[in-house]
């Protein structure tokens, strides 16, 4: 058969699996079925995507599959083809779909990912600006051996590239005992090859997300996934047809597929490419979609990724536990004279992992000591929270917490493969000096682990701490002379531009006034430009003519005027990966915040996904705006509004963990104590979803919202 009727032949194949899914489907749940996938705002995405189409009931399937029939015309065109490949990617979501029509957890109890969440999506907005992930690989069926197969998901691993397993491949990668997670960053999406078409709805999203494309829109989608996703797959041999028609809706959404398969496939420059190799299929992939990655060398015995930052090490496997909630144990950065240091000196005072007892707890205190002309003394807290991530990337190394309450775990097969501490040392000079070379010019670091001398040195650090909070606590926005903006998200958000302000930190709550100027001096010519606020226009809404300009000329002119502190005039757009998103509920003139951790029901009858959806793309919409978690306590929070005593509903996790800040805000702005009772969450109420409840619930705590102006 000739290469394009195999397409053809497979894309028909895959359609009459769907066709007979959705009548028995239909035939078990009657056709008026709700037909929702969980946790999105863009139920069956690809449909909703490539068609517009939005589906609700199983019924609407039928209309949905007679579209797909017409994508296949059979015509002997390249366009043909790729129609063709992306109606195989709606029939196989169909397919998957009708899997979830009685349970939200098909997969539940199995190896396998399934669907993913919005949450999820958005989740990946920071890594891949900054370029942590650099790219995405598909990996379909399985490789010639269990070796190959683990060798080729390492080698992809260690490169930061995100990895999707669809296939047999999966169980030779269980078989060679890689761990698998959405965490780890190899996910296990599903045995049969239709699970290919959860991959294509988190590429769509990505675009309805971040980049503000709508349904229907064809070439929007075609353009955002080839020239912002940098997707490939990898198919090993033998590709049946029905891959191959799979592959072709890849090839239109831009994803080159290299294959080791050179008896039937027809290869296409930067497009279908045979590589017989399968060691050579990383090389091949990365050149084909023009991926260049940077690799750190570090000198240590295990392997070292972004892709093991989510690793998460057991207590029975681990060597030696470092424990800030029982032990003097800390990590502190400081700036010093560069005469003070002796560039990659590490040094370790007191014993090492092998004289403390396997599995048990030990002190440990890690000095960094970085110094250059022009790193400022306020960078210290800039280097140090990056120690979280920094360790974290080593295999078999687990990091939490910070400054005195942290949390290291060293795994059994990192210490036999002869890690010690000093290693830990290692990372911290070789990434705080090499992700930061243009201003570090000497580092070096002191590991102490004699439990009096860690001791003595953890109250020393924490008053390090405390005047650095006084510095910090000092700053606001009225004091500094100069805000910067954060464009890093542009890549994805092309007209998104934060502005960044030392009350009001990214909205992906990774990037503080103190990163931006930081990042700033690092690169004069990135992503953090400076931005004056001379010009006032308006004090109450944040409004700066300075300020506007340049979110005029970093959006490329999409975007006129924001205004800081409101969120009803002018707010600042959304580029889709922020922490919470907040949004005005009518009945109470307030606003209820959720946040990508909870994935529950608010009163506004909208789940995060949902409220998320509201905005987005970079494009301002009053009434809805996506923030970082700790703006949430500044007072610079819906200010023009009133301030944080219009929030009148909160998940309780995200209470918890702000409450001292909040309550601090509160009390200093109105007087009130322990605001943060007051405000309702998920636990006060019998259905989280009904703003009357909510009301009912605010008069009882006495809110002070009910004796506000309303909002409209
Ligand atoms: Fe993206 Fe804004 Fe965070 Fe920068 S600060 S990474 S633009 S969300
Ligand atoms: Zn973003």
């Amino acid at each position: 058969m000739k290469f394009f009727d195999r397409i053809f032949h497979g894309s028909n194949d895959i359609f009459s699996v769907a066709t007979k899914a959705v009548d028995a489907a239909i035939a078990e749940h009657g056709e008026d079925a709700t037909m929702a996938m969980p946790d999105t705002a863009y139920n069956m995405s690809c449909q909703l995507a490539y068609k517009g189409q939005k589906v609700m009931k199983l019924k609407d399937l039928k209309t949905a599959l007679a579209n797909i029939n017409e994508m296949n015309t059979r015509e002997q065109r390249t366009a043909a083809i790729f129609k063709a490949g992306i109606g195989t990617a709606m029939a196989g979501e169909i397919i998957e779909a009708c899997k979830y029509v009685n349970t939200a957890t098909p997969y539940e109890g199995t190896k396998y990912h399934g669907h993913f969440s919005d949450a999820e999506v958005r989740e990946l907005g920071v890594p891949l600006v900054t370029n942590d992930i650099p790219g995405f690989v598909v990996i379909i069926d399985p490789a010639p051996s269990e070796k190959e197969a683990a060798d080729l998901i390492r080698g992809y691993q260690e490169r930061g590239i995100f990895v999707f397993l669809v296939g047999d491949i999966i169980d030779q990668a269980e078989a060679m005992g890689i761990e698998m997670g959405f965490p780890v960053r190899v996910v296990a999406v599903g045995p049969e090859i239709w699970a290919v078409s959860h991959v294509v709805s988190f590429c769509v999203r990505a675009a309805m997300i971040f980049g503000a494309i709508e349904g229907g829109d064809w070439d929007g989608f075609m353009e955002y996934t080839f020239v912002r996703l940098h997707a490939f797959v990898n198919a090993f041999a033998p590709v049946n047809d029905r891959t191959l028609a799979f592959g072709a809706g890849a090839v239109a959404m831009g994803f080159p597929v290299i294959t080791n398969d050179m008896n039937y496939i027809r290869p296409i420059p930067k497009t279908i490419l045979l590589q017989p190799n399968t060691k050579d299929f990383i090389e091949t992939s990365l050149e084909a979609r023009d991926i260049h990655i940077k690799i750190t060398k570090i000198d240590i015995p295990v392997a070292y990724s972004t892709a093991f930052e989510g690793e998460i090490i057991r207590r029975p496997d681990m060597q030696i536990e470092i424990d800030g909630s029982r032990k003097d144990c800390f990590e502190l950065v400081e700036i010093k004279d560069v005469k003070e240091i002796e560039d990659h000196s590490i040094q370790l005072f007191g014993p090492d992992i092998d004289e403390i007892t396997p599995g048990s707890k030990m002190e440990a205190a890690f000095i960094v000591e970085v110094g250059g002309k022009n790193v400022s003394p306020d960078f210290a807290s800039v280097f140090e929270r990056k120690i979280h991530a920094y360790l974290n990337c080593a295999s078999g190394v687990m990091h939490t917490g910070q400054r005195d309450m942290i949390r290291i775990r060293i795994s059994k097969d990192d210490f036999d493969n002869g890690f010690r501490l000093k290693h830990l040392g290692e990372i911290l000079y070789a990434k705080i000096k090499g992700d930061h070379d243009a201003i570090i010019e000497k580092c070096q670091v002191k590991i102490y682990t004699d439990p009096a001398k860690c001791k003595e040195l953890r109250a020393y650090a924490n008053d390090v701490f405390n005047q650095r909070d006084e510095r910090l606590g000092s700053l606001t926005d009225e004091t500094v002379e100069n805000f910067y903006t954060c464009i890093l998200c542009q890549s994805f958000s092309p007209s998104h531009v934060c502005i960044v302000t030392p009350e009001r930190l990214g909205l992906c709550g990774a990037v503080s006034w103190l990163d931006a100027k930081a990042s700033n001096e690092l690169d004069p010519n990135g992503a953090c430009q400076i931005v004056p606020h001379q010009k006032c226009i308006d004090e109450r809404i944040g409004a700066y003519e300075d300020v506007n300009e340049a979110v005029k000329k970093y959006s490329n002119g999409a975007l006129e005027q924001v205004s800081l502190y409101s969120i009803l005039e002018d707010p600042m757009t959304s580029c889709g990966c922020f922490e919470c998103i907040c949004g005005i509920e009518p009945m109470t003139s307030g606003f209820v915040i959720t946040t990508r951790d909870h994935v529950g029901m608010t009163p506004l009858g909208m789940t995060f996904s949902e409220m998320a959806s509201m905005t987005g793309g970079g494009v301002q919409t009053p009434g809805y705006m996506g923030h970082g978690k700790h703006f949430i306590a500044s007072k610079k929070f819906l200010k023009a509004e009133g301030g944080i005593a219009r929030v009148v509903w909160m998940p309780a996790a995200l209470k918890e963990q702000l409450a001292e800040k909040i309550n601090a805000t509160a009390k200093d702005l109105y007087g009130i104590d322990n605001y943060v009772d007051m405000i309702p969450d998920e636990n006060d109420m019998q259905d989280p979803g009904d703003p009357a409840e909510l009301y009912e619930i605010l008069a009882a705590k006495g809110h002070p919202v009910l004796g506000m102006e309303p909002l409209i």
